[in-house]
């Protein structure tokens, strides 16, 4: 029964597959915030998203895999994106970007708030619960580790925080199991709420030395992994990963009042944003050199950003007229990392 399930379970997939390909393009624009006065996102068509200049008139429009304007939930986004995540309880790497400048939701959409959760916690609900309907003879162990990257430097954000020792410089090795962090401090998981104190745990050191946690985590890339052991019922064992990655904010630097820092820290942010999506370009256009070493980020999650792994990008949109420059870039990149089409471009 549970090979035939199992089975059948691949087949669906499969199909799915081959239906979306390896790597998807979803597109959220969150509502205009309060002191937000005008739009200049429109939606001429189903799953099609339109950028306006409100000077010029020039508009510009493109398709992604899915789209979820203002209103969508919490919910509807996750829909989209069960099944990706429950894949890697099959045997898939799977890799969620969340990708766009700081103030374009993010956060909102990987976290969230405790009222309504983001894909972190609906993802681990998920997980646990299909684990569930699959007990029997299938086995799966779930662990979670909690990095941040800065200045293409890893930070452990499970350490103990009572461990006066200071930090160590964390490097990434290769191993039989890809690419990974010798002493990451890795949690195993097995319910809601043990996920939810791993969580809290790295937000509380996170913010261990920063003044503004906010402006420190819109320059830093946050990974938050899970590796999931898996025995079929036929003891045949096997081991994939998932990690929700909520990026650095991808706006450009402001070049007047830049501090030294600030630009160093631009620079890291720019390089590791550009890499990503040279890496991701790469894979769609399966052409034979990707280039995972060029960043931090890429070259630790080098093994579930090839092969048969699933790349899901996010991209976040502030619709606000105000923020139409750096929109537009969000929408090229990502347009770029996916070959989407980008239907002709009309005036007003
Ligand atoms: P980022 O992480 O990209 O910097 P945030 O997730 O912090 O952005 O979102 C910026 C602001 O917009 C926050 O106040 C957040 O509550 C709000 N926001 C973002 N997305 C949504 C949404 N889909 N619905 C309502 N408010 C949102
Ligand atoms: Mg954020």
């Amino acid at each position: 029964k549970f090979a035939k399930e199992a089975q059948l379970r691949r087949k669906l997939h499969n199909l799915v597959q081959e239906l979306r390909g390896n790597i998807r393009v979803y597109c959220r624009v969150r509502p205009l915030l309060r002191n937000e006065a005008n739009s200049c996102i429109t939606f001429p068509g189903d799953d099609e998203i339109r950028i306006t200049n409100d000077v010029t008139g020039q508009k510009k429009t493109w398709r992604f895999d899915k789209i979820f304007a203002h209103e969508a939930t919490q919910q509807e986004l996750f829909d989209e994106v069960q099944a990706l995540v429950v894949s890697c309880l099959d045997g898939y790497n799977v890799c969620i970007f969340a990708y766009g400048q700081t103030g374009s939701g993010k956060t909102h959409s990987m976290q969230g708030t405790a009222e309504d959760p983001g894909i972190y916690h609906r993802t681990f609900r998920e997980l646990f619960n299909v684990i569930h309907d699959r007990r029997g003879d299938w086995r799966y162990k779930l662990q979670t580790s909690m990095i941040e990257i800065y200045n293409d430097e890893i930070q452990d954000l499970l350490i103990d925080a009572n461990d006066t020792r200071p930090p160590r410089k964390l490097a990434i090795r290769t191993g039989p199991q890809g690419n990974y962090v010798p002493d990451l401090v890795i949690w195993p998981v097995n319910t809601p709420e043990e996920v939810q104190n791993a969580l809290n745990t790295g937000t509380q050191n996170r913010s261990v030395g920063c003044t503004n946690l906010n402006e420190h985590s819109s320059r830093s890339h946050l990974i938050l992994s899970v590796y999931c052991d898996i025995t079929t019922p036929n003891h045949t064992q096997y081991q994939s990963r998932l990690h929700l990655v909520d990026l650095a904010g991808s706006e450009r630097l402001k070049k007047s009042g830049a501090t030294d820092e600030r630009a160093k820290e631009a620079m890291f942010i720019n390089r590791s944003l550009t890499s990503l999506g040279d890496v991701i370009a790469a894979r769609a256009a399966k052409t034979p050199h990707v280039p995972y070493r060029n960043s931090t980020l890429t070259y630790l999650l080098q093994d579930a950003l090839g092969g048969d792994s699933k790349t899901l990008m996010l991209l976040q949109i502030n619709p606000s007229d105000d923020a139409f420059e750096e929109s537009l870039c969000s929408l090229q990149f990502a347009a770029r990392v996916n070959n989407v089409e980008m239907t002709v471009e009309k005036r007003k």
